[in-house]
């Protein structure tokens, strides 16, 4: 449970930070929180030459609306517990707010940061399930460009992201929330404080008929990459939420899931919990829609 040697820096500026990647020539990693890398590290599959600690970086740390970018803007430091209690996200964001809320413990989502969850690409993080439904995208900076990439594109396979090895993930994006819209998380774990045995997160539209308009739904820890359960979202674009529609749409989100059998439960356990979950979150998402229960 000792780590290998390794050399530590602790820039205070993005640019820095970028530079001692790009000298560590693929063997340098980005400590944030420091709750998936360091068991990483103890355990020795991760064996880094050099951490580059980005705690001491001013300004990666907010959650602000943008209007004029009509994004939700979340800097990658911002810790789960930020996410979790600021009033912003609880009053306007019920998705993100019931994700935070569920990862891991006390501790965990003290120091535990938003970016750092999503530049793991650990498909049993929850972020990533819930940037998918929500249509989000990250903001990458490397030496010369900055880039904005979708979460579907981001998250290519296990723990394997388009960020490049001397980028650091700066910025997370969200749409910011249309009239009758409404999101839901739903997360099944063994015991409090444990990662999913599998997690859906559902983002819908509604129009003044109550027709589906818009609709995304993410699957965490369904897979070997978190999924986007694009059959289930194509079925459901255009009707409205009868029970019928919610049960396929549910059906068609299973079939995209693809499990293993682990300590957490047999692969079919798991799918027919990400068919009922993914139900739960699509009705709690139309019902804070409609102005229902947040
Ligand atoms: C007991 C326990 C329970 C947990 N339960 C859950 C859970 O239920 N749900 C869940 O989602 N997570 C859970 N986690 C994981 C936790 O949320 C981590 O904090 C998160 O996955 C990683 O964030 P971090 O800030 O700690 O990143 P770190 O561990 O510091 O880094 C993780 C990886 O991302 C890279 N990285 C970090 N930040 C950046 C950045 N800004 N730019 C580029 N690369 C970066 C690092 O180099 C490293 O490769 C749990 C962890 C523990 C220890």
């Amino acid at each position: 449970m000792i780590p290998a040697a390794f050399a530590y820096a602790a820039p205070t500026s993005v640019a820095d930070a970028v530079a001692l990647l790009r000298a560590g020539g693929g063997e340098a990693k980005v400590l944030a929180g420091g709750h998936s890398l360091l068991p990483l590290m103890k355990l020795r599959l991760a064996s880094p030459t050099v951490l580059v600690d980005i705690n001491r970086i001013p300004g990666l740390s907010y959650i602000r609306e943008d209007p004029a970018l009509g994004r939700l803007r979340i800097g990658a430091l911002t810790r789960h517990v930020e996410i979790e209690r600021s009033p912003l996200i609880r009053a306007r964001y019920p998705l993100l707010a019931d994700a935070a809320a569920g990862i891991g413990d006390p501790q965990v989502r003290n120091r535990g940061t938003m970016g750092g969850s999503i530049a793991h690409g650990d498909p049993a993080s929850d972020w990533p399930a819930v940037l998918l439904a929500a249509d989000g995208e990250v903001v990458t900076t490397g030496a010369s460009e900055e880039r904005v990439i979708a979460a579907s594109d981001f998250l290519i396979d296990t723990f394997t992201t388009a960020l490049a090895p001397d980028e650091l993930l700066t910025e997370v994006r969200l749409p910011l929330p249309a009239e009758r819209s409404g999101g839901s998380y739903q997360k099944l774990e063994r015991k409090v404080g444990d990662y999913a045995i599998v997690g859906v997160a559902a983002q819908l539209r509604l129009d003044e008929q109550g027709i589906v308009a818009a609709v995304g739904i993410g699957l965490c820890n369904a897979g070997p990459t978190s999924i986007k359960a694009v059959a289930a979202e194509d079925f459901l674009r255009g009707k409205p939420l009868a029970p019928d529609n919610v049960s396929e749409a549910a059906r068609l989100a299973m079939e995209a899931s693809n499990p293993v059998t682990d300590d957490r439960g047999p692969a079919e356990y798991k799918r027919a919990m990400v068919k009922e979950l993914t139900k739960r979150a699509l009705l709690q998402a139309a019902a804070r829609a409609q102005g229902g229960a947040r």
